[in-house]
């Protein structure tokens, strides 16, 4: 194609000129032949005629000529042989004369008139002729001849040759007339000719360039023609291809709903082949109905010729196949439009979804399952929960009675108690204190738990924080730490809790401190619609492996040598999650901890 374009192009107008222009030159030079056949074939029949009088004229001169020698002969012999070529004469002349007369007729009226002239002369001449013979035949040799001197014949006979010359002086300029006008005629015949011929061999020349490049522009064009025809059988073939690999069945059909195309997979479903569906209306082939009522759905081809757009089916559609199987199916039809917009057909997608409503009905199924489950973990956690309060509460009595005597049995037998009997005392004291802690955090947890519905309020942290570290003034101040904060947010909750949460967060920093001076910080920051909150430390930090397991009840790293229960992070998950948040924290061992949570935003 890009070759056809750069080929140079020969205007339309310059061949129609071309063209006009040989017409032209033919039609002047076939003009000219044809006048100067009409100047040739007017002038030979002037020729002959002009042939004709100067042939009649010579014979009559020459017959004359005939009758005098004859008339001369007999008068000198006086024999009547010698008048045989007179006699012969007398019966020329007047068929020349005749003759002469009917080719000056044709002729110009001035000939005419000169053989008019001529006649008398020579019937003067001949009756001479006639009278000298007589008188040599009556009165002999000397009248005759005395008859001859008065030279009455040669008058007359200068005279004939007077005028016969005349008729042949006008019959040859007539001729050199003729001959000089068609010499010009075939002259500029042949100048029309010469440069008529050269004006054609000129257009000759072009034409054969322009057919060449016609031919040339035409063989590109085919060219291009058949490239183009194999582009669209190559796009063709691939199009049927995709359409064949497609796992969905495809229909297309033309503007008034007719089938045109099937691809393999709707072959299937809907039973029929391309051969025997084409031209059939979409609803021959394609019949749906309602999966519940049976009633007849419209099929999407319809709608969208009529919509002009994109359709889909409703839900719980069958598609009835050719041998009576019945498929659920899903689809959706699109226009297909040309160049201008206009809808020159529908391509409608449609797949069997059989094996997906067998997967949705499993998935509710096991939805419903794991509902089932979830609440079945709910009773059983709050029945755990109930338990655990329950038993944390109930072991607080016989646990106090134990410490209470404990402290009598070391009160009342003071001094009276060996070493070994002391030591075991102090074990059980130290013992039924632990174990007091451990219930009353254990009691804290679960009644984060019981209180889950009670209501909410707003809760400003910097004063939280004020509380928290007034609470731990003691250990901060023995510790020698450094705690500083942000300005805290105000958020919904409950501030007990938020005691807990930030007491047991800076606690830990606390306790867990290295050798080098304790610095702890509580920075606030926005991020998408909720507060992060950080409490910074550089203690001795958690190794990544221990990151998510600390937050577990009673899950403790450093529990021999620090006094903890394991439940302070459990509880501080159990408050930031109550109120939608969530809880982590980001530490390597030596290189402190920062505890990181998030609170909705009000
Ligand atoms: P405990 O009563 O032991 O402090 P927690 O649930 O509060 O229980 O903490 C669980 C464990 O997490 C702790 O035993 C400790 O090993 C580790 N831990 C908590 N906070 C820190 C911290 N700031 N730095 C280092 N380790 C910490």
């Amino acid at each position: 194609m890009a070759a056809f374009q750069s080929t140079r192009k020969i205007p339309q107008g310059t061949e129609l000129l071309s063209l006009i222009i040989a017409v032209l030159v033919v039609s002047l030079i076939g003009g000219l032949s044809y006048q100067t056949w009409l100047t040739f074939n007017r002038g030979s029949e002037k020729l002959a005629n002009i042939r004709e009088v100067v042939k009649s004229t010579n014979a009559l001169l020459s017959s004359l000529k005939d009758a005098e020698t004859g008339q001369r002969g007999f008068l000198l012999t006086g024999q009547d042989r010698y008048l045989k070529p007179y006699r012969q004469a007398l019966t020329d002349i007047p068929a020349n004369l005749k003759a002469l007369n009917d080719a000056t007729a044709a002729g110009s009226p001035d000939q005419a008139a000169r053989v008019a002239a001529l006649r008398p002369r020579i019937q003067e001449k001949l009756d001479e002729l006639k009278q000298t013979i007589d008188i040599r035949q009556t009165k002999g040799f000397d009248a005759a001849v005395a008859v001859v001197l008065t030279d009455r014949g040669k008058a007359q006979m200068d005279q004939i040759r007077e005028l016969c010359s005349e008729i042949l002086t006008v019959a040859l300029d007539g001729l050199a007339e003729y001959s000089a006008k068609t010499s010009s005629s075939a002259h500029r015949l042949g100048l029309v000719s010469t440069i008529g011929s050269g004006g054609l061999l000129v257009l000759l020349i072009f034409s054969t360039i322009t057919i060449q490049r016609a031919t040339r522009r035409r063989l590109e064009l085919i060219r291009s023609l058949v490239e183009s025809e194999d582009r669209t059988k190559e796009a063709r073939d691939w199009l049927q291809t995709t359409i064949g690999s497609i796992g969905d069945g495809v229909i297309a059909t033309d503007a008034h709903g007719n089938v045109t195309l099937l691809n393999g997979v709707s072959e299937s479903l809907t039973g029929w082949t391309i051969d025997h569906a084409a031209g059939l209306p979409l609803d021959r082939i394609f019949p749906i109905s309602n999966e519940e009522t049976g009633a007849v759905v419209e099929n999407p081809v319809s709608k969208v010729l009529r919509e002009g757009r994109v359709a889909g089916l409703a839900n719980h559609t069958l598609l009835t196949s050719r041998d009576g199987r019945q498929i659920p199916i899903d689809d959706s039809a699109a226009p297909i439009r040309d160049g201008t917009g206009k809808i020159i057909g529908v391509v409608l997608v449609f797949r069997d979804i059989t094996e997906r409503r067998k997967v949705e009905v499993r998935d509710k199924e096991s939805a419903a399952a794991l509902a089932r489950q979830a609440e079945l973990l709910a009773r059983t956690n709050a029945d755990l929960e109930q338990f655990a309060y329950s038993a944390s509460h109930d072991l607080q009595e016989p646990l106090r009675m134990i410490a209470n005597y404990s402290q009598l049995l070391i009160r009342g037998y003071r001094g009276r108690l060996d070493d070994e009997a002391g030591l075991c005392v102090r074990y059980i004291t130290e013992g039924t204190q632990r174990m007091q802690d451990l219930l009353a955090d254990l009691l804290a947890y679960t009644q984060l738990g019981a209180d889950a519905h009670d209501s909410a309020e707003i809760v400003d942290l910097s004063a939280v924080y004020e509380k928290v570290i007034q609470n731990l003034k003691a250990a901060i101040e023995e510790s020698g730490a450094t705690v500083t904060c942000d300005g805290l947010p105000r958020v919904h909750g409950h501030e007990a809790q938020f005691i807990q949460l930030f007491q047991n967060l800076i606690g830990n920093a606390i306790k867990y401190r290295s050798d080098s001076p304790l610095r702890i910080h509580i920075a606030a920051e926005e991020m998408d619609g909720h507060w992060r909150l950080a409490v910074t430390d550089n203690g001795i930090g958690i190794p990544p492996e221990y990151h998510r397991k600390i937050f577990g009840v009673f899950k403790r790293l450093h529990g021999k040598t620090i006094p903890g229960t394991g439940i302070g992070l459990a509880i501080c998950q159990r408050v930031v999650e109550r109120t939608g948040g969530r809880i982590w924290v980001e530490s390597e061992p030596g290189r402190g901890a920062t505890f990181y949570f998030t609170l909705t935003r009000d």
